[in-house]
């Protein structure tokens, strides 16, 4: 832009212009930047006069225009404040400090602190709006030509551009600048979904472009025909706020793209209500969607009347009509106004509406400006990731997710029970495992199940916290089913022994004392083993002791053949971990459940072990025992479990033996000497009634493992006395 062309273009909506001041600028401007290139190869002067040219569009004053014309120059060369001022005057050097200011403002930075740099951004220049007014076309100039940029600062600008300022121009009524920001920086943050929804809308336009045409005509038809001269105007929708739309309001593109917009303009306020008139008339009004913001304006001075029909051919139009000057103040906001008069004095009587759109402002600036700017980022901030993907329901329904998100985040972002009933995927049509990772344009439809609950594995397999969080919330709602029983009775067993009566609403008052926000949660725990039964009984009576040392009793007459399995019962208190927190060396486990060994089931590492899997968790037997056969018919309960004898410590674990020897004297001696000299302890022994020639003897063992337990058996078949030893199993 040449030096004339710039003051034709002020003086075509300022007749008054200072020419000097505007020439003076432009020389300034243009000597100081001298050589300096911009990125495009251009040279640097251009930018501070496409920044005027678009100022100059929204007919500001002079002061503004030069502002803009200087606005990099105390930045990026060796102008300074001082010399500004002195040749320009103190108004337009403090605003190009302003400016200045704002620049080397960094909003790079984390959230929190970017909500913190907006604050002083905007108190900065709260004394003087011009400042923000030049600081946004500072900002749509550089958006225009973002391409230019290095690529590693396209993304920050364009994600402030669409976090800070362009919701700034919204705010302060500039709908035509807020539409240009927002789209040129969707166009660069979210590629692929720009491209998508432009997609569709052109599909669109190619389907409905004869019945927008038709509808139209008709509105203008009937408006002439009743007498309202009024131009017609079908509303460009933009890829950006539809796909605002689509996130904020989560429907689908079609849902959006089937209602009709037009704008009605006519010459004055009783034309607007005439042509409501009319529209209400002829066509049947959307109830809940009329809106007068002509006799209650919004806080940016928008004036507007909205209604929604049932229009031509049936279908949904929203109209809004408004006089040209209504219409013009919407799109330029503020700007329209021509708030700003030179400070020279040629400024008009201030009428109603400039004061409101100034008090509007005010207020918009000093709101942002208070404590609440981090919740107004909160806001106005999308959740916008460069790295994401876009992807459709078979509804159209535009669904959002971190780049690397599969099929599973995809459902739990549909909706939780789709996540948990999840049990296939088709993308794109082609059948596809749920754990796949979806792409731009996928369009996944999932297969669901009557009732699932997710595999708790789903939890790291997936990449959004709302899977995650669904998947934890199910598999505990399944814990809380498998382990709240065991837990219950576990509790109800610990009240029994302490001779103490159990009552819920006790346990309740007591759960402050246990840290634990609920009942279920205490059974819960308790059946994990990550709580006590003992400090259960404690946080109501706690009076009570008991000596945990031995380990959980049996009840009485639950002991198998002699009812004195005493330290057989174990149970194992933290997942993976033993009674006394070693770690329990078995592989094929689900630490999940609740892993027990059988009472008096007796099995010793490095022998065959299954593992049957029941309500109450997994119980483990040695493969010989008796007890199994019950099992027989339910081999879905069965579990493959092996010792890790890699993590086998020198643990005794307890196993039963049934030695019968010769009924003489020193028999029961010798049997218990070689168990002693063997190293193995003997927890307890009971007679077994038996003729009177042989005793039978059953001896409670604690034994390394198989091999130790082998080598005993070996040498008491050894011994004379002994005439026959057999593994005992329940
Ligand atoms: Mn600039």
């Amino acid at each position: 832009m040449r030096q004339y062309e710039l003051v034709e273009r002020v003086r075509r909506y300022n007749p008054d212009a200072n020419e000097d001041l505007l020439n003076r600028a432009y020389v300034f401007a243009m000597k100081a930047h001298g050589t300096q290139k911009r990125a495009s190869g251009d040279p640097f002067f251009s930018h501070p006069l496409e920044v005027a040219a678009i100022l100059t569009d929204l007919k500001f004053d002079d002061a503004t225009i030069v502002a803009a014309v200087l606005h990099d120059t105390i930045e990026d060369t060796a102008a300074t404040r001082e010399e500004i001022d002195k040749v320009f005057g103190a108004e337009i050097g403090g605003l190009v400090e302003g400016l200045t200011k704002l620049n080397r403002l960094d909003f790079a930075s984390k959230h929190a602190q970017q909500a913190e740099n907006f604050r002083k951004l905007l108190l900065a220049i709260a004394d003087d709006a011009r400042v923000l007014l030049i600081k946004l076309a500072d900002r749509l100039h550089n958006m225009r030509t973002l391409n230019f940029m290095p690529e590693d600062k396209r993304a920050r600008i364009a994600q402030d551009t669409l976090d800070i300022y362009a919701p700034l121009a919204g705010r302060m009524g500039m709908q035509g600048m807020r539409s240009e920001l927002d789209d040129l920086a969707f166009r660069y943050l979210m590629p692929d979904a720009c491209e998508l929804i432009m997609a569709r809308l052109e599909e669109l336009k190619k389907k409905n472009g004869a019945l927008i045409a038709r509808i139209a005509d008709e509105l203008t038809d009937q408006f002439a025909r009743r007498g309202i001269k009024c131009e017609v105007k079908g509303r460009q929708k933009q890829a950006y706020s539809i796909w605002r739309k689509m996130e904020r309001n989560s429907i689908s593109f079609e849902q959006l793209s089937d209602i009709y917009g037009f704008r009605i303009l006519v010459d004055t306020v009783a034309d607007c209500y005439a042509a409501v008139g009319v529209a209400h008339t002829t066509w049947p009004a959307v109830p809940g969607r009329f809106k007068d913001y002509i006799s209650t304006p919004k806080q940016n001075d928008y004036r507007s009347i909205h209604t929604t029909v049932i229009g031509p051919g049936s279908q949904r139009v929203e109209l809004q009509i408004r006089t040209y000057d209504m219409h013009e103040i919407a799109e330029y906001g503020v700007a329209a106004h021509a708030l700003y008069k030179d400070s020279a004095g040629h400024a008009e009587p201030v009428d109603a509406g400039e004061s409101r759109a100034y008090r509007g402002l005010r207020q918009t600036i000093e709101a942002l400006a208070s404590d609440d700017s981090e919740k107004f980022l909160e806001h106005t901030k999308l959740e916008l990731f460069q790295d994401q993907v876009f992807c459709f329901t078979p509804k159209g329904r535009l669904i959002a997710l971190p780049r690397g998100a599969t099929a599973i985040d995809f459902a739990y972002a549909v909706h939780t029970d789709v996540g948990n009933s999840a049990v296939g995927a088709k993308i794109n049509g082609r059948i596809a495992p749920l754990i796949s990772t979806l792409r731009n344009g996928d369009e996944v439809l999932i297969v669901r199940s009557d009732s699932r609950t997710p595999p708790a594995a789903w939890d790291s397999l997936v990449v959004t916290g709302r899977a995650r969080a669904a998947i934890r919330r199910a598999t505990r709602e399944a814990a809380k089913a498998q382990y709240g029983g065991l837990g219950r009775q576990i509790v109800e067993r610990a009240f029994g022994r302490a001779g103490r009566k159990f009552s819920e609403a006790k346990l309740k008052a007591a759960l402050p004392r246990l840290a634990r926000a609920s009942v279920d949660d205490v059974f819960i725990n308790v059946g994990r083993g990550e709580l006590y039964s003992s400090d259960v009984v404690r946080a109501i009576y706690p009076d009570f002791q008991e000596d945990r040392k031995p380990g959980p009793a049996v009840a009485p007459g639950e002991s198998g053949w002699f009812g004195l399995a005493k330290a057989a019962n174990l149970v194992f208190r933290v997942p993976g971990k033993g009674e006394n927190g070693e770690p329990l060396p078995l592989r094929g486990v689900d630490w999940d459940t609740p892993v027990r060994f059988a009472p008096n089931g007796g099995a010793v590492p490095g022998e065959r072990i299954v593992g049957i899997r029941s309500d109450q968790g997994i119980t483990i037997y040695p493969i010989h025992s008796s007890a199994l056969v019950a099992y027989d018919d339910n081999l879905d309960q069965w579990l493959d479990v092996r010792w890790d004898l890699d993590a086998a410590t020198k643990t005794l674990y307890p196993t039963q033996i049934l030695v019968t020897t010769l009924n003489e004297p020193g028999a029961l001696g010798v049997v218990a000497t070689t168990i002693g000299e063997n190293g193995a302890n003997i927890d307890n022994l009971q007679f077994k009634p038996s003729g009177s020639d042989f005793r039978e003897v059953r001896f409670d063992l604690q034994v390394f493992d198989i091999q130790h337990l082998n080598t005993i058996i070996a040498q008491l078949r050894d011994k004379p006395v002994v005439a026959k030893v057999e593994r005992l199993s329940g």
